[in-house]
């Protein structure tokens, strides 16, 4: 299939969205103080309805969008089960957990943590970065460094589940990068607030039993994440590497600015992984965009990722469609 026909019967499908992508973002009702305001919404990667609730509850209640796509992320992070982000994240080979994050606002402010050890809520730690330091990144202990002199308390991030899974690994140590299962499951957050104003968060182990000092997509702003106010927001998960050789957040919302709608935009970054490869690639990537009309976008290379919609007390797991 070539491109031009790829994008054709890709976009044939955007019309199956189950929520209408056009009557998300009107304006719909005035606040307190009479200031009209829009409908806020939550989206994230994979079935995290947990964490886009909280965020989109929050949205609700009039939190903007930066602060609740960290709140939603924070939820993960917390969550010793969830083996790919935050707490009880899955170690690199030589069994230490490290995690990467990025936070981008409205403003196009951003900042971001990379390896850092002992700290689960490094969202959070990424906008304090953005918000407290003169810089965007920091990274390995100097960014565990400066959450400790934030308050932030060190703990234990390797679960007991995580750690007999790293020593079963050990036994032979092959390092193959899975087609969705759980080392894919960054989470990225897109927040759109009662003003009308878009941010985003993504957090993540990163690849399981990566290499000590390995740093994927997540974190990188433009690859993992990137937020552009005036016209929309995009995230990834998967294969860090194939995300960051195509910049493709950013990919996806400079696209969006020449018109693409989200999901024309995240096909064509897609597409531009694969036409790279020889053949089926053995690795999955996804992304999900929004515009700043509401609509959603959400493409992967493999078929098994799944994307989280909240909107008016409504929470909906959508399944992405996807190349293969
Ligand atoms: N994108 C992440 C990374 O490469 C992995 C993931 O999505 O799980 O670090």
């Amino acid at each position: 299939m070539n491109r031009k026909s790829f994008i054709q019967r890709s976009s044939l499908g955007i019309s199956s969205l189950l929520i209408s992508p056009s009557v998300f973002a009107k304006k719909t009702i005035k606040n307190s103080k009479g200031v009209a305001s829009f409908t806020p919404f939550a989206l994230a990667t994979w079935d995290v309805q947990r964490a886009v609730s909280t965020a989109g509850k929050a949205l609700d209640q009039g939190s903007n969008a930066l602060d609740a796509s960290i709140q939603g992320a924070a939820i993960e992070e917390a969550d010793i089960h969830n083996t790919t982000v935050g707490k009880g994240g899955t170690p690199d080979r030589e069994g230490e957990v490290t995690l990467d994050a990025c936070v981008m606002d409205a403003k196009g402010n951003c900042g971001a943590v990379l390896a850092v050890q002992n700290i689960t809520h490094v969202a959070a730690l990424a906008k304090d970065v953005m918000e407290k330091t003169p810089h965007v990144i920091l990274a390995g202990e100097g960014a565990r460094k400066f959450a400790l002199e934030q308050g932030y308390q060190a703990e234990n991030l390797l679960s007991e589940e995580s750690k007999k899974a790293w020593q079963k690994w050990l036994k032979n140590s092959n390092y193959q990068p899975e087609i969705n299962i759980e080392n894919h499951d960054t989470i990225g957050m897109l927040c759109f607030d009662q003003q009308g104003e878009l941010s985003g968060t993504c957090t993540t182990s990163g690849l399981a039993y990566k290499m000590k000092g390995r740093v994927g997509d997540s974190p990188i702003i433009g690859s993992g994440l990137f937020v552009d106010n005036s016209v929309g927001a995009a995230v990834a998960t998967g294969l860090g590497e194939e995300v960051i050789k195509t910049v493709g957040s950013f990919l996806i919302v400079e696209l969006m600015k020449q018109g693409k709608s989200p999901q024309e935009a995240c096909e064509i970054a897609i597409q531009r992984i694969v036409e790279k490869q020889k053949g089926k690639p053995d690795f999955q990537v996804a992304y999900v965009a929004t515009n700043k009309q509401g609509a959603i976008g959400a493409f992967s290379i493999h078929k098994g990722f799944s994307y989280t919609i909240y909107k008016n007390n409504k929470c909906q797991n959508i399944d992405s469609k996807s190349i293969f």
